[in-house]
């Protein structure tokens, strides 16, 4: 009898599962990709000096987890899947005059905020960094998370429209200070194995420590192990008060590396101008741009947006994420995202 009903029930959901997949079919994923050159990146020799890891370890991550790839796949398709949905909705004449329900869109998410663990792990007392610098940071990302951020109103006419409020904030937790003899920790999250993340699938963690080898930064994207979850950065470039170094002292490092932990990719796609940071609304670019790039600056036929913070710009010449990344990132917190521990 049990096998009966199970029969009857898997006949009775066919139609449905016909629709989903009539559905999933239209999402287009032709140009997904993962693994990239950026261990050899950069259009010119003089940008072989990546600021960030995020993408070196995502290549590691791939090759040392076989589900990796079907699962950060499977995230993107989710993302844009939902946001597929919400751009039909919007553009449906007379949508919600019908009785219809609107389906969930990323703008219907309210606030989302994130509680954060903070990991001083140092070796002398420079690296040990005040609570000061600390707050420091942590205002620095609610400010650019939120556009308030004195410096937005720098963006040029050709993007002001683009700049976005995200919707995403920050509430610090707790901070925990870890003395070491260790003076460097390098790439391979040597630091979150020895300072193990607090409550990962609902709480941001960021191990502050010396990375070494000119690396301001790195982060791990959704989907990747949840015992090294998190964003690695250097005291340094933590905040913008102390122990700071210019011109990466004002914080910036720690909004790129959280925009990655969020989905958001390079700016330039980190590939030639045909690879893309699967956001419509930043222009394509073959390459990071450095220090304090006059506007505009053509790449690719059109003009970058050097003021993104997933570019590798100064931090004094970042300050902004635009509406595409806003939506981006906001899927990760809705049905089937990567973390909607945060919101539920
Ligand atoms: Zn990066």
């Amino acid at each position: 009898m049990a096998a009966l009903a199970f029969l009857f029930a898997s006949c009775e959901q066919d139609p449905t599962e016909n629709i989903v997949e009539q559905q999933e079919a239209q999402v287009d994923m032709s140009d997904f990709y993962l693994y990239t050159d950026a261990d050899a990146d950069g259009k010119s020799a003089e940008n072989a000096n990546a600021k960030c890891y995020s993408m070196r370890n995502l290549n590691r991550l791939l090759n040392e987890n076989d589900d990796l790839h079907k699962k950060m796949y499977n995230i993107e398709k989710n993302t844009r899947s939902i946001l597929a949905k919400s751009a039909n909705a919007k553009g449906k004449p007379g949508s919600g005059g019908d009785g219809d329900t609107e389906p969930p869109a990323p703008d219907n998410l309210g606030t989302v905020n994130i509680p954060v663990v903070i990991h001083v792990v140092y070796s002398n007392a420079q690296e040990n960094i005040s609570d000061a610098q600390i707050n420091s940071q942590m205002a620095i990302l609610n400010e650019d998370f939120r556009a308030t951020n004195s410096d937005a109103t720098n963006v040029p006419a050709e993007f002001a429209g683009l700049v976005a409020d995200s919707e995403i904030s920050f509430t610090l937790t707790q901070v925990m200070r870890h003395s070491d003899s260790r003076t460097q920790w390098g790439t391979n999250d040597a630091v979150k194995y020895a300072y193990p993340p607090v409550s990962p699938s609902n709480t941001l963690n960021i191990w502050v420590c010396n990375i070494g080898g000119g690396i301001l930064g790195y982060a791990q994207f959704p989907g990747g192990p949840l015992e090294t979850d998190g964003v690695v950065v250097g005291p340094q470039y933590f905040g913008n008060t102390g122990y700071v170094a210019s011109p990466f002292d004002q914080g910036r490092t720690t909004t790129h590396e959280v925009g990655h932990y969020l989905n958001l990719r390079h700016i330039w796609g980190d590939g030639r101008c045909r690879q893309d940071d699967f956001v419509a609304d930043t222009p394509t670019s073959d390459g990071p741009n450095y220090g304090c790039p006059s506007y505009p600056t053509v790449n690719c036929k059109n003009n970058d947006m050097t003021m993104n913070y997933m570019d590798y710009t100064d931090d004094a010449c970042m300050y902004m994420f635009s509406e595409g990344q806003k939506a981006r990132m906001r899927t990760i917190f809705m049905d089937g995202g990567p973390r909607t521990g945060f919101v539920n």
